[in-house]
């Protein structure tokens, strides 16, 4: 096996399975799925060596089959928010002086478990609970997350490595990357088991105890993390799993003088209030906490006249409604040339009238449900408003039905003026808009590009035309802190692109890299004299 830096194994992305009929996979995810499926589970909350259960619980329900119900999870209150933090600082006491070798096995162990024993469970959870199709599923909850595990590991040596390089006669300089003083606030989004998975032990890897708030809509699969982490070896008190009231928790959190950093991914607005709250407290804190945020998109596509239309079909079919379009990298607004739309709108239409969707355990479907019942009351909203507007026309979908689930259509809207509402607004959901601009006016079109929405997370230019491509790659750098030429804006792998946006998206530390790693260091320099001089006095003072 190659080897990283100090002896590390050297990761490789995890293979995708394809789970094509026939294949084992296959059978171990469908029979686990139906297991889970019969049975009850209750989440608790983790907090120290407890597993802690309150009278106060919700229920968890399948967004596909909303009578079904998955079992129960237990909310927090404010004393459980406040015996977490505790915990987590007496766990830091060993924790953060544990050797990194210790501590980097750990998550080793993670990534092999769920590569192997864990993998079918973690995946038909993700499946039943958040309703991805077990090809979403696989490329997230066990894939990305092996990645971010291993990919962590070497980025950790890499930054431990980093030493300065000169040292003066007698004298020897070194960094130590020491762990925040305090402890760290994980709070993970619905859509992503492995940013689920991955915010609060990124932050753990670095030698830091955490304060974990999963989303209410990913309880189910945030239960399967816990029995992961604790059985590859995660002491008890590192990460601490608690939830219930956001706003609460946010509250007791962001008042504690050991408050040292936020690791977040969620919306723009939810965002913006931790920013807030943040500065309103600084002056308590003992030390300034690191404010990490990947938050909201409106990603987009633009077609050059040199594209080719097939290629940007494909784009959208996949990049806009793969995973009922709640991806943050989801493509959601396009802009194409009018000598092509004829092209285009055909192969999309046909795509999308042969998409399935239903239930992730039934394989043929290519999307599912959203996430639930606000999710589906917003959507179906925007498409009844769009049917409204006479500036919109929808081209395909625009049907919505919630007698099972929360299934709403994947809807293609056409839009009149470049800059409409739907144009502009994240609604996390299976809506695109699309505006048709005339072939004479690429220039402008990329000026609309930059100046439509507030975000800067992903997009993508389809062009053949290489001095079109490099032109839209200038023009268009500030619009996306990933960027993609001749490909759908999602799908993003560790290791090969680290993922993050700027302006209204986030503060871009790129998950999955060493840059996110460095946010949960404060890097400790140490110089030692081996000769101190003995006089005060210099030679010029002769
Ligand atoms: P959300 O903002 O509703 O929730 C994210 C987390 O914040 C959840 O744990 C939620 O409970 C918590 N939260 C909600 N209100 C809060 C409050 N007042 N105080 C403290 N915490 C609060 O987002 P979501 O619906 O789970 O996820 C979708 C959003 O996340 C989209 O905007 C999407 O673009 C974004 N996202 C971004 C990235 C990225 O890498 N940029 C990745 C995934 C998702």
């Amino acid at each position: 096996m190659a080897t990283g830096f100090f002896n590390t194994p050297y990761p490789e992305n995890e293979p995708v399975k394809s789970y094509a009929p026939g294949s084992p996979e296959r059978a171990e995810v469908q029979a686990m799925y139906k297991e889970l499926y019969a049975q009850k589970i209750e989440v608790p909350l983790y907090i120290g060596e407890e597993e802690v259960f309150t009278d106060n619980k919700a229920d968890m329900n399948p967004p596909h089959d909303i009578k079904h119900v998955l079992g129960q999870y237990n909310k927090a209150d404010k004393k459980h928010v406040e015996d977490a933090i505790e915990a987590a600082l007496e766990a830091r006491k060993k924790w953060a002086n544990m050797s990194w070798e210790f501590r980097a096995g750990i998550f080793l162990k993670m990534a092999d478990l769920l590569a192997g024993p864990y993998r079918a469970r973690m995946n038909a959870a993700t499946m039943l609970g958040q309703s991805k199709t077990v090809h979403q599923a696989e490329i997230d909850a066990a894939c990305e997350l092996i990645d971010f595990f291993k990919f962590n590991v070497l980025y950790m040596t890499e930054i431990y490595k980093e030493q300065p390089l000169y040292h003066a006669p007698n004298e020897w300089n070194r960094v130590e990357y020491r762990p925040l003083e305090g402890f760290v606030y994980a709070v993970t989004p619905f859509n992503f088991t492995s940013i689920a998975g991955n915010l609060p032990t990124s932050a753990a890897l670095m030698g830091n105890v955490v304060i974990w708030k999963p989303s209410r809509t990913q309880m189910y699969s945030a239960k399967v993390l816990m029995d992961l982490f604790l059985e590859a070896g995660l002491p008890k008190g590192v990460i601490n799993m608690v939830t219930g009231d956001s706003a609460m928790i946010s509250d007791t959190v962001f008042e504690h003088p050991d408050f040292a950093g936020v690791h977040f991914t969620g919306s723009t607005g939810v965002f913006n209030g931790m920013y807030k709250k943040v500065g309103e407290n600084i002056a308590k804190y003992k030390t300034y906490p690191r404010i990490v945020g990947e938050t909201g998109g409106k990603d987009f596509i633009a077609m050059h006249p040199s594209a080719d239309a097939k290629a940007v079909a494909v784009a959208i079919s996949r990049g806009a409604f793969e995973f009922q379009g709640q991806k943050c990298s989801a493509a959601s607004r396009a802009y194409i040339p009018a000598s092509k739309w004829e092209d285009v709108k055909k192969f999309v239409v046909e795509d999308m009238a042969s998409f399935k969707q239903g239930d992730p355990d039934d394989m043929h479907n290519f999307v599912s449900a959203v996430i639930d019942r606000s999710a589906f009351t917003k959507l179906s909203g925007v498409i009844d408003k769009a049917r409204e507007d006479k500036d919109l026309e929808i081209v395909a979908g625009g049907e919505y039905d919630d007698s099972k689930g929360y299934f709403i259509q994947p809807t293609l809207i056409k839009a009149n003026d470049p800059k409409n509402w739907t144009m502009e607004t994240e609604f996390f959901g299976p809506i695109m808009t699309l505006y048709v601009y005339d072939d004479e006016k690429w220039q402008e079109t990329l000026e609309l590009v930059n100046s439509t929405s507030p975000y800067a997370l992903t997009g993508a230019i389809f062009s053949t035309d290489r001095y079109a491509a490099e032109q839209a790659t200038h023009y268009l750098q500030n619009c996306a802190g990933n960027f993609y030429i001749n490909d759908k804006p999602t799908g993003a792998v560790v290791g090969q692109q680290p993922f993050g946006g700027a302006r209204g998206s986030g503060t871009n530390d790129k998950a999955g890299s060493k840059l996110n790693l460095m946010r949960w260091v404060s890097p400790r320099l140490i110089k030692e004299n081996f000769v101190s001089p003995k006089d005060y006095r210099y030679p010029f003072m002769e």
